[in-house]
């Protein structure tokens, strides 16, 4: 299989065929460690959304009509062509958006795999037909599904998006990130060799305006699923609803820790710390906001700085390395500027800065940063960073924590760390957020994920995620044949 996409470009793959990238306009991928050119691929236009939009309408009828047998039996090869795959697609993730490693193969990788496991297991055991009162109820799937992903956990983002629609029996058609789009090439060839119709799974490179906003607004797409920032997703919203699509979203987040007075602080410390830097930190569910009582604050502090120096920022190609690059110069840019913001609104930097990485000043690495005094005044304690910087805030009460995690626009996700399970359960019921992880508990893809708020509507994962992709009739007066 091939490991890198250096010196090509890449075309679309519509209809099971691969579009030429002589004589298009291209968009280049660069590698955020050293800036080396990775791969290209071709910039999308309306004219090849309408390709694509066409290819996956005329392929619906006879997927829709596959039966559930056969699109779990295709899945499942899918799968099998990924854990094949698993070496050459960690380490495009590693060259286009600089995802360590061992953590692009075990994480990104991994969770993908387990994503579509999780979503096999749920369309298997999920019942089409069904009576009630003087109605058959069937279950049908909702049409072409356009997916448009981001560049964080890129594998992950599509697996839950494309597995579930095509399980549900829609076709499909992709636009990636266009800062990360290779390993959706590499994916678009797995399809290929699990042996999927024609149609069924289409992508289309670009970026928002030329390819995104063509696809959410086509009269042929029945559902938009979507995840990426607010802004964009709200402006998905606007777009799509003129011609009343289903539009599904996975939004942002500023996530709190509550840590109760009981807690383990070391164990609090790991996981709070390895949820904001994993990823380096570009990760939606990240843990960003830490609520420490006051009782504790000292010697949380101080832990946590000794636990921050773990996380030393290291080339991603390295096996050893687990805090890499950010995924691009731009998002650095982002990220140093927040941390610049903080400075001047008074939080105190307890470790890190907006300062370049000695000795990595050629890539877009920054220093594990963790501030403390933060305010509900400040921008940091309510602006998603999408960098590795963690926000210190201590408080007298549960009371007090509680309304402190609930004081964001977003709900996505949260943690409570106690040794008494019943007062953390407690405390995660009144979180007004999609997941809460008790004392570190991480990703569950087994189990509803999205967000309250902000952080966007709709679940995926498992028995939701596939479910979003159903419509319902009801054929009155009817029995179960
Ligand atoms: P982004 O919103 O900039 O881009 C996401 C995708 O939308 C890209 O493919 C982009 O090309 C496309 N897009 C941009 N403008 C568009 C438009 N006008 N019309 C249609 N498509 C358009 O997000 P990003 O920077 O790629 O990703 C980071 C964001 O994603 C963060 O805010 C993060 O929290 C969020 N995210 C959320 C989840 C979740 O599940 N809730 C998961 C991962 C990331």
């Amino acid at each position: 299989m091939m490991r890198s996409f250096a010196g090509t470009v890449v075309g679309h793959y519509i209809n099971g065929q691969w579009g030429s990238g002589q004589g298009r306009e291209v968009i280049e991928v660069h590698s955020p460690s050293d800036g080396r050119a990775v791969g290209a691929v071709v910039a999308g236009t309306a004219e090849d959304v309408n390709k694509a939009v066409d290819a996956a309408s005329s392929a619906f009828p006879a997927w829709a009509q596959t039966s559930p047998a056969e699109r779990i039996r295709l899945v499942e090869r899918l799968i099998i062509e990924i854990e094949r795959g698993r070496e050459a697609l960690a380490s495009v993730l590693t060259d286009e958006m600089g995802s360590p490693l061992a953590f692009a193969r075990a994480a990104q990788v991994g969770v993908a795999v387990a994503d579509l496991r999780e979503l096999v297991a749920a369309a298997r055991a999920h019942d089409s037909e069904w009576e009630v009162s003087n109605s058959l109820v069937i279950s049908e799937p909702v049409g072409v599904v356009a997916a448009i992903t981001p560049w964080n956990f890129p594998l992950h983002q599509i697996s839950l998006k494309v597995g579930a629609a095509l399980l549900a029996g829609c076709t499909v058609v992709l636009k990636p990130s266009e800062i990360a789009p290779l390993n959706a090439a590499m994916l678009a060839g797995m399809f290929e060799a699990a042996g999927f119709p024609p149609g069924v799974f289409n992508v289309v490179f670009g970026n928002g305006e030329s390819v995104g906003d063509p696809l959410v607004t086509h009269p042929k797409v029945d559902m938009v699923t979507f995840t990426g920032s607010r802004n964009v997703g709200e402006r998905i919203s606007i777009r799509a609803s003129a011609s009343i699509k289903r539009v599904t979203l996975e939004l942002g987040g500023k996530s709190a820790a509550v840590i109760l007075d009981d807690a383990h602080v070391g164990d609090s410390v790991s996981a709070v710390l390895r949820s904001a830097f994993a990823n380096t930190g570009q990760t939606c569910a990240a843990l960003t906001r830490v609520l420490v009582p006051s009782s504790l604050r000292d010697v949380w502090i101080k832990q946590a700085l000794d636990e921050s120096r773990k996380w030393t920022p290291g080339r991603p190609e390295e096996e050893s390395t687990i805090l890499g690059p950010l995924a691009s110069a731009q998002q650095l840019e982002r990220v140093r500027q927040h941390i610049r913001r903080a400075i001047q609104d008074g939080a105190e930097v307890v470790t890190g800065g907006a300062g370049m990485v000695t000795g990595l000043e050629d890539g877009a690495f920054v220093y594990p940063t963790i501030f403390n005094n933060v305010t509900p005044q400040m921008q940091l304690f309510h602006e998603e960073v999408f960098g590795p910087v963690l926000a210190i805030t201590s408080y007298e009460t549960i009371e007090e924590a509680v309304a402190l995690a609930n004081d964001s626009i977003y709900g996505l996700s949260g943690g409570v760390f106690s040794a008494d399970d019943a007062r953390a359960i407690d405390v995660a019921r009144q979180m007004r957020t999609g997941t809460v992880g008790i004392n570190g508990a991480g990703l569950d893809v087994g189990a509803p994920f999205g967000g309250y708020k902000q952080s966007g509507n709709g679940r995926e994962c498992g028995t939701l995620g596939f479910e979003e992709f159903l419509e319902t009739k009801s054929v009155m007066g009817a029995r179960k044949p």
